[in-house]
């Protein structure tokens, strides 16, 4: 790596960090002719399977795809973009550690759903209608009953009571 500011090519690594969250490696460097210190950034490119559709064909892993998918559920909800960020990354772990070549979009769909239903109910029910796509209205009901028993337990009880 060479120095940023005198060009030299003898710099060294003072500290060197892996981000989790970003997948990336922060290296703190030193030049040893100016003394400049400089951090780079790399970006850790971990292999993903491929992704089989729907209808059967196969697409590269769009990582871009996935975010924009999570962040069309979480619009004006109370969700921040750095648990966008960690739902993501859950998301790529659990898809790696399959240890797969190619994962069904579907597969994918269902890791996303677990995320989502731990981060804000309303997200979870818009990206599950659309995953879903729910064949009738008691799909969607039984879907939903589901997601209020397992997690608004006492509050609907009582409102029954
Ligand atoms: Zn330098």
């Amino acid at each position: 790596m060479d120095c940023p500011f005198c060009q030299s090519h003898e710099t060294k690594v003072t500290d060197s960090r892996f981000v989790p969250e970003t997948n990336q490696i922060r290296r703190r460097r030193e030049c040893n002719v100016c003394q400049e210190r400089f951090t780079t950034y790399e970006i850790v490119e971990l292999d993903l399977p491929w992704v089989i559709k729907r209808e059967g064909s196969r697409e590269s892993f769009d990582q871009n795809k996935l975010k924009a998918g999570l962040l069309r559920a979480v619009q004006k909800r109370p969700v921040s973009m750095e648990q966008v960020d960690v739902a993501i990354s859950h998301i790529l772990k659990q898809i790696r550690n399959l240890g797969e070549k190619e994962i069904e979009s579907q597969k994918i769909g269902e890791f996303v759903m677990r995320e989502l239903r731990e981060l804000d109910d309303v997200a979870y029910v818009r990206f599950a209608s659309v995953y879903h796509r729910f064949q009738d209205v008691d799909a969607f009901v039984h879907e939903v009953q589901g997601l209020l028993s397992t997690k608004r337990q006492p509050e609907v009880k009582k409102k029954s009571a």
